[in-house]
């Protein structure tokens, strides 16, 4: 069965664990290490489960346990050539085995394939996994605006972790300096509650069950309203919260609900 818990999500530190009772992977080491390991434990997943880290860019919320995760862990760290790139000037223990992604790979049993997330970083991605059987995780955030390439690799997913950072109204009229606000609202910047919210009766249309709404913004956003406003959107698409689909929310600084799918 595939499992998929957040560790942290949001600007203050992303991990995610995707893998079956017995491996898995990490998708992003933006908390400590012995966080990540914590948290783990906690959910009977001893470290030697993680078979690998990838790593969606090269900002310090996605990378800042990295350092010392590789050190504990020593598995290879993978990312998109340009992230890749991005972290050889990070400090990185001399054995960290860096891999640049040319196409999907195989970690055990798993099949993971990244995407292209318009960023402002290197070569920021999103990561599809498909498990034995064909049950597929699309995982999503940091990203100005849904891309068509991000729609056509999220829609069949069972579930999907997709990006629900600010409120448009908090943004515009929150403390931000002018540029920042410009930034997060760009195109390579963050996607709003309501641009998430807009895409979500496409996704359960396709086959998705769980959603899961992910790196909200601490000044910007509130849990509630993150969740209300795709409420909204799917309620008025026709569709029903527990009947058709699943949400969450995932808590930014601490391990989400564990989805066994
Ligand atoms: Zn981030
Ligand atoms: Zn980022």
């Amino acid at each position: 069965m595939a499992r998929f818990l957040t560790l942290a999500s949001g600007s203050s530190g992303n991990c995610a664990f995707l893998g079956t009772a017995r491996r898995g992977i990490l998708i992003d080491a933006g908390i400590s290490a012995t966080a990540i390991l914590r948290s783990l434990q906690e959910q009977q997943i001893p470290p030697e489960a993680v078979q690998a880290i990838f790593i969606t860019h090269e900002h310090s919320d996605h990378i800042k346990g990295l350092n010392v995760l590789v050190k504990r862990l020593n598995v290879p760290v993978l990312g998109t050539p340009g992230t890749i790139r991005a972290l050889c000037s990070q400090p990185l223990p001399a054995s960290a085995r860096l891999t640049e992604l040319r196409g999907p790979v195989e970690v055990g049993e798993l099949e993971v394939e990244s995407f292209r997330l318009p960023h402002d970083s290197a070569e920021c991605c999103g990561y599809r996994v498909t498990f034995p059987g064909g049950t597929r995780i699309g995982m999503a955030t940091d990203m100005g605006y849904i891309s068509p390439e991000t729609a056509r690799m999220l829609r069949g997913c069972e579930l999907v972790c997709i990006e629900s950072n600010y409120d448009l109204r908090m943004l515009e009229m929150g403390s931000y300096p002018y540029s920042l606000k410009l930034r997060v609202k760009g195109p390579n910047g963050h996607l709003s509650n309501s641009d998430c919210a807009s895409f979500l009766p496409e996704l359960i249309r396709s086959g998705t069950t769980r959603l899961v709404l992910g790196h909200l913004s601490k000044n910007n956003n509130h849990p509630q309203l993150a969740r209300d406003t795709a409420l909204r959107s799917l309620s008025s698409a026709g569709m029903t919260v527990g009947v058709d689909y699943i949400l969450e929310v995932a808590p930014r600084d601490i391990p989400g609900r564990m989805m066994i799918l």
